[in-house]
């Protein structure tokens, strides 16, 4: 997905390359039309100049050979250009010389040169390369017909053989032709050296623009999908990922259904340029367990407004679902729990004064008779009943912690099982603590208040009829979390949303406070409590409480 990073020396190392193709073509060229030549006439090989020609052939194919090394050793690409162009009009001023100077048939190897240093360098090159050609032609021509370079042994045609007229003339016609191949390159270097100028800026901005687009892609917090029109995955960002819980190479270029089945099934029925907003789907447990996605889906338009396929934008909004919920029955359970405490402070007094009542009655002097006394023992009784409910209709309508101390969770686990154990109820289970493997999280309470709802839970569990009963703590983050599960029947689904209400019970003589109690509690330390369903059945019920600031105690 990210460009291919720019070598920046990568440019110039290929120019160079190209100049030596352009070379060793070119010396190939002559090379083959000569041979091709010799064995025509059989006659031209045999001249000193030809053999001289030849020499200078190999040597140009040796020199490429050195030129590729030190190319690959890393030399520096520009230098190793001026040490070919260089090289390249040695050779040209050395075979022009040899073979008859001014008059020479190889001169037109000297703009070969410029056209060379064009390459390279472009306009500065060619105008340089330009002027050292005409010198070197001009000087080399001059000084050969002058004999002040001393002709070569065994060469037939010699630069002094050339009338001044000739010389002249030949002069006049080279660096006419130098001079024309010069402009004509000049001018095309000038073009070139635009144009790649031109495309390497837009080179860059597409590349940087590229990347900006991939970076913002990739770190968008919400899932984005794009899908071709036969549904098929064109791109999927990291978020996507996440929440789908699917990898990337998975989900490229697969069908949308493949991936994502609810959604695949939803875009069938869409038609192409539909809009879709706030779309909510809960996807399968199979396909990221169960999450609520909220999506947006619109087309995917090319410039010239052609639809390309769509693009599914969405959001995880199972957390928010969840809080809501959590919200929502907090507000119900508070709404029930104060009107609660406002019927049991009415009751409790007359309550009172009833019970007050009932034993002056018994003690009194005069002696009741047998069913009387039986009545009065029923009276006191239901009042014993309706007192502890009241009280614990009180505690629930008062979860606020008393005094606050940082407690550390197995230790208050521990004391929990130990004051549980002492309930006749207890007798059937077998209760274990398990402190997890990590530091004892800490967490800043009324200790007898999370006792209480440890209690709760443990008689709940008995009461239901289970043999073991495992509390296991451990910390994750900022959390303290607890969990009771127990091996009893489980919790029918029906019930499982009314839980925490109070008053909900199943049982005859239940009050349906406990579990209330608890979340009340919990739910004043910040914390939670849920319910689920334990796969190996049985119940387990997971309270997360704030760790207490000084994090876990180490
Ligand atoms: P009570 O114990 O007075 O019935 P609670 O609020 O403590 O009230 O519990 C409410 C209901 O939740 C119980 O009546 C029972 O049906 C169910 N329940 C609670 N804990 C468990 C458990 N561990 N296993 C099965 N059912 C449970
Ligand atoms: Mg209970």
């Amino acid at each position: 997905m990210t460009g291919t990073p720019r070598d920046p020396s990568g440019d110039p190392r290929r120019r160079v390359a190209y100049l030596m193709l352009f070379r060793i073509g070119l010396v190939s060229v002559v090379f083959g039309s000569l041979l091709m030549l010799s064995w025509w006439s059989d006659s031209a090989l045999g001249d000193t100049s030809t053999r001289l020609l030849f020499g200078l052939i190999a040597a140009t194919y040796v020199l490429t050979v050195v030129y590729a090394v030190m190319l690959r050793r890393g030399t520096d690409p520009a230098r190793l250009a001026s040490l070919q162009i260089a090289a390249d009009l040695a050779i040209a001023s050395v075979l022009v010389h040899a073979t008859g100077g001014a008059q020479s048939p190889y001169s037109f190897f000297f703009p070969l040169s410029i056209i060379g240093a064009a390459i390279i360098w472009f306009r500065t090159g060619a105008a340089i390369s330009l002027s050292a050609s005409i010198v070197l032609y001009v000087a080399v021509s001059l000084l050969g017909w002058w004999g002040i370079l001393p002709p070569i042994e065994g060469t037939i045609v010699l630069p002094s053989d050339l009338t001044q007229v000739e010389l002249l003339r030949a002069l006049a016609l080279n660096i006419a032709t130098f001079l024309a191949v010069g402009a004509l390159v000049v001018n095309l270097a000038g073009q070139l050296a635009r144009t790649s100028a031109v495309l390497e800026t837009e080179r860059e901005g597409a590349a940087i623009l590229r990347t900006v687009h991939e970076d913002i892609v990739r770190s968008l917090a919400g899932g984005l999908i794009t899908v071709d029109n036969n549904g098929a995955v064109l791109t999927i960002n990291d978020a996507a990922c996440e929440i789908l819980a699917v990898s990337f190479q998975a989900s490229k270029d697969k069908p949308i259904q493949n991936v994502v089945p609810a959604l695949g099934a939803h875009l069938e029925n869409l038609g192409p340029r539909a809009v879709v907003r706030r779309l909510e789907l809960t996807l399968d447990s199979g396909e990221g367990d169960g999450r609520t996605l909220g999506i947006s889906i619109t087309p995917l338009l090319n410039h010239q407004d052609g639809v390309l396929g769509r693009i599914i934008n969405f959001q995880d909004l199972t957390e928010l679902r969840a809080v809501e919920r959590r919200a929502r029955q907090g507000e119900r359970l508070a709404a029930i729990g104060r009107l609660a405490a406002g019927i049991a402070h009415e009751i409790r007094n007359p309550l009172a004064s009833i019970s007050g009542s009932i034993e002056l009655l018994a003690a009194a002097p005069a002696e009741a008779d047998d069913d009387e006394r039986a009545l009065m023992d029923i009276v006191t009784r239901e009042i014993d009943r309706l007192n502890h409910l009241l009280t614990d209709l009180l505690e629930y309508a008062n979860p606020r912690p008393r005094q606050a101390v940082p407690v550390e969770v197995p230790e208050l686990c521990a004391a929990a099982v130990r004051a549980f154990e002492k309930d006749p109820r207890a007798a059937a289970v077998t209760v274990r603590v398990d402190p997890g493997d990590g530091d004892a999280p800490l967490v800043s309470t009324d200790p007898s208040k999370l006792e209480q709802v440890l209690w709760n839970l443990l008689r709940n569990a008995a009461e239901a009829g289970a043999s073991h009963i495992t509390i296991a703590t451990a910390a994750a983050g900022d959390r303290a979390i607890i969990t009771v599960s127990d091996d009893g029947p489980g919790i029918p689904a029906a019930s499982r949303d009314r839980l925490f209400e109070p008053f909900f019970t199943t049982k005859r003589h239940g009050t349906g406070l406990g579990l209330a109690t608890a979340f009340a509690i919990i739910t004043e330390h910040a914390g939670t409590i849920e319910a689920t369903e334990r796969a190996a059945g049985g119940t387990e019920f997971s309270i997360t409480l704030p760790i207490h600031p000084g994090g876990a105690n180490s």
